[in-house]
């Protein structure tokens, strides 16, 4: 058929999601001995993404007491939104200020905050971090929202470039901007900025009256729950007005179960009823309301007391993991005698880390070694293992002497 006779024949193939992609080629890989450091998931010590326990348990007690499938309220159950409100802004912030709606993971609050300044405050132009999670950019064009770049990433490609950030918001964004912000353990880079830092940041974001939109994918993966808000609590601290996109992929390792949420704060009360009103709207026409099975598995560990301490420990625990495989990686990369430091990776956050590779190394490692990570580099922490730890440095030795 001729793309003119033919309603869909001209259509072309969109490329692959460069992450999702190397999945594919992953599993197409026959080497026994293959590793995958691309996509962000964490995985235990036998190379599984494990059930968290408490969520096992919630699980069996929702079996037994969940009385019905109705719909959820289209921001979702009175209940959750309570604890993301407690989880992420502490008890002491004034509760009517914050409208929280659950969404579809952190990409269904990313996408619900788009389509809120797309249609309520714009189009609103949003800074994202250079480099940030590739979504970042595709989220915000598919609500048409025009996007600029700020400097994050030093040239060392190591640390923060924290002089350039505030520059570059200070000089070149204009009062009613939203300003992305990774609230903890940035992606792709691992690197944070210090209490100290988000305090400048916070002060740029309230001399420009900038409004932050803050993605907060990995709560208690940087140094603990209540810690990884403080970033939060700095800016709120200076701003009356703020955007925070919640995902429980990974804390609560609930990834296909699609667990998120948007919290919009507002100055006073009398607006935040304003504002959920019409972030309600947006989602009506959108998913219409959230799916309940992951959103209760959570509200019912929150709800209980031993539940709630044992996700405390088992979170602690992949936080703690994450941080052991990165000294792992380090003091047997030092013992390869391959002449490459990278103790900077201790000093970053969370799942990922930039390691420095260029894209033929990566090249190498992957049709070389069968290890996947991503073309810019950028290395999933959590996949490694202790058991492949020799095997990998090996690796990464050879493509780095060349
Ligand atoms: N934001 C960042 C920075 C992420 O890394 C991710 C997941 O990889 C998300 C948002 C989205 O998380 P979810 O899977 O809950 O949609």
């Amino acid at each position: 058929t001729s793309a003119t006779s033919s309603h869909l024949g001209g259509i072309q193939v969109a490329p692959p999601d460069a992450i999702l992609g190397l999945t594919d080629a992953f599993k197409a890989d026959k080497n026994p001995d293959k590793m995958n450091l691309s996509v962000g998931v964490y995985k235990d010590a036998s190379g599984q993404t494990p059930i968290l326990r408490c969520v096992k348990a919630a699980e069996r007690h929702l079996v037994e007491t969940e009385a019905t499938k109705g719909y959820l309220p289209i921001d979702g159950g009175p209940d959750y939104r309570d604890h993301v409100r407690t989880l992420v802004f502490g008890s002491e912030i004034d509760s009517t200020r914050v409208c929280v709606a659950q969404t579809p993971g952190g990409t269904g609050g990313l996408r619900q905050a788009a389509a809120f300044l797309a249609d309520q405050m714009g189009p609103t132009r949003v800074w994202i971090p250079s480099p940030t999670w590739a979504n970042h950019k595709a989220i915000f064009a598919s609500e048409e929202l025009p996007i600029e770049e700020y400097r994050y990433l030093a040239d060392d490609k190591k640390s923060l470039d924290a002089a350039g950030m505030l520059e570059d918001l200070r000089t070149r964004s204009k009062p009613g901007d939203a300003v992305l912000l990774h609230a903890c353990c940035h992606n792709p880079t691992g690197v944070d900025p210090t209490l100290s830092q988000w305090k400048e940041i916070a002060s740029v974001v309230s001399e420009k009256r900038l409004l932050p939109l803050i993605d907060f994918a990995y709560q208690g993966f940087g140094t603990g729950l209540e810690e990884d808000a403080k970033s939060i609590a700095e800016i709120l601290s200076q701003v009356d007005e703020a955007f925070v996109c919640s995902s429980f992929s990974k804390n609560f390792g609930l990834y296909s179960e699609r667990v998120g949420a948007l919290s919009i704060v507002s100055a006073d009360a009398k607006t935040s009823v304003s504002v959920q009103s019409q972030m309600k709207r947006l989602i009506r026409c959108n998913y219409s309301n959230p799916p309940r099975h992951g959103a209760a598995v959570v509200a019912a560990i929150l709800d209980d007391a031993d539940l709630t301490t044992m996700w405390h420990d088992e979170l602690n625990q992949m936080r703690t993991r994450i941080k052991d495989l990165r000294e792992r990686f380090v003091t047997t990369m030092k013992s390869t005698g391959a002449g490459h430091d990278f103790s900077f990776l201790l000093d970053q956050n969370g799942m990922f880390s930039f390691s420095g590779l260029n894209p033929m190394q990566v090249d190498e490692l992957r049709n070389e070694h069968s290890i996947y990570i991503v073309g810019s580099g950028r290395i999933n922490v959590a996949g490694m293992s202790e058991n492949k730890m020799e095997q990998l440095c090996g690796a990464v030795a050879k493509v780095i002497e060349g």
